[in-house]
């Protein structure tokens, strides 16, 4: 199957917005295995829009529209389909309906304007927005096919994902299965130039790179008849990119570092008590997002400023002085302090300069220790983070949770 994307909209083609939608959806449809070959801008304009339609379908199956489902007259991309194919817009209840109770419920009236989003061929299918109010469509006439989705990117993405890409499977008899491989601390781009040889060289499966906060993710994707095909086309993939950075995977599928963490504690009836400074919560609150945690979790105690920690945790007022808040010698105080005082296996420790202010030459912003203790030893693990406040919490919270699980 040949498809085409096709970008509307004159703020595109003016270059006020970056196109993300095409970058999507051409990832998107290559994880699909569906070739695509032309990807196009047009302004809103009827005449061009409609010279593109027919363009496109001349050469190829498919042609995915983003943008132009507004409520406005320069709205025009679901028109334009129709009158490509013959067919005329009437009025949709259930999408009207729906329209209707979106704007109910921020507490407005839907205008005349928004009706016209309610508007389709009888030979369309309709396709929900759960994020706003414009439906998309799918017209689909002798296998010519012109598949319409809203411009903004989270309306879109999301369509894609319920709505179109099932469509798409269903118009072949092939599945697809992918595995996900998830890493900490290599980062996108070292972890991609480690695979890239398999990325190049694979089609099937597709191996694609993204990252989410702070990880690194790949994506290794199949199609095939069965999943026992796809499975074999998938598992050598799979296994050459576990030898190479095998170091850094901590999960595989649908999993977080938390909860990886949180799971093996309780496995192995690790009682824990954390300690936090920098962080103000985000370890206990990450650990505590895995629901079976109560069985190991003791307490989290946010001890910020020095007075907590000599009260809460016993940390000596001489270590305090002597080398600071931020320091190896207070992180390991706070974590074997917090143990003790919970009568836990382990116990967790956190204290860094977060900033935005408050660093200096020798200590500055992005500086953490992180401390474990388990059953008698303690390790203290320094960082130097980059970003700001919000992202070298989270780094710390990161680092410390990856520390324990290795
Ligand atoms: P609306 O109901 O907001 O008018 P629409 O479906 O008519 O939605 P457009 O008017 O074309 O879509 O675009 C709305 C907004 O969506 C744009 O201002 C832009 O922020 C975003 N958008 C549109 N197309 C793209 C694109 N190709 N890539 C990224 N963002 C886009
Ligand atoms: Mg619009």
């Amino acid at each position: 199957m040949k498809a085409e994307i096709l970008s509307v909209g004159t703020e595109i083609l003016l270059g006020d917005i970056v196109n993300t939608n095409s970058q999507y959806l051409a990832q998107e449809l290559a994880s699909l295995g569906i070739d695509v070959y032309y990807q196009g801008t047009v302004g809103d304009n009827e005449n061009r829009l409609l010279g593109c339609f027919e363009e496109s379908l001349k050469r190829s199956d498919i042609v995915i529209a983003t943008g132009g489902l507004g409520p406005t007259n320069d709205d025009i991309t679901k028109e334009v389909a129709a009158k490509f194919f013959n067919q005329k817009l009437e009025l949709h209840e259930p999408s009207w309906d729906k329209i209707q109770k979106y704007f109910e419920r921020l507490g407005r009236v839907a205008t005349a304007n928004n009706k016209k989003q309610a508007y389709f061929p009888k030979e369309a299918i309709i396709l929900e927005n759960n994020n706003g109010t414009a439906p998309g469509a799918i017209f689909n006439k002798d296998n010519k096919i012109i598949i319409v989705l809203p411009g903004p990117p989270r309306e879109m993405k999301l369509m894609f994902d319920k709505s179109v890409k099932p469509y798409l499977l269903s118009l072949t008899d092939d599945i697809l299965l992918s595995k996900t491989i998830r890493t900490f601390g290599i980062g996108e781009s070292t972890l991609e130039s480690e695979v890239i040889d398999i990325i190049n060289k694979q089609t099937n499966p597709t191996v694609a790179p993204y990252a989410k906060e702070m990880e690194a993710i790949l994506r290794i994707t199949a199609k095939a008849k069965t999943e026992e095909e796809a499975e074999l086309l998938i598992d050598p993939v799979l296994n050459e990119i576990k030898s190479r950075v095998g170091d850094f995977i901590y999960g595989e599928g649908e999993t977080t570092l938390e909860e990886v963490v949180a799971k093996l504690l309780v496995e192995k009836k690790l009682t824990i008590a954390v300690a936090e400074s920098c962080t103000g919560g985000m370890v206990s609150s990450s650990l505590i997002n895995y629901p079976g945690i109560s069985q190991v979790f003791m307490e989290g105690c946010v001890t910020y400023s020095n007075e907590a920690k000599m009260k809460r945790l016993g940390v000596k007022k001489d270590t305090l002085e002597t080398y600071g808040a931020v320091s190896e010698e207070t992180a390991r105080e706070m974590a074997e302090g917090v143990s003790k005082m919970l009568n836990t296996n382990i116990g967790l420790s956190t204290t860094g300069i977060a900033g935005p202010e408050g660093g200096t030459d020798e200590k500055p912003v992005g500086l953490v220790y992180v401390g474990i203790y388990i059953n008698g030893k303690t390790m203290v693990k320094k960082y130097n983070l980059s970003g700001d406040r919000a992202r070298v919490r989270l780094a710390t919270t990161k680092n410390l949770l990856n520390d324990l699980r290795v």
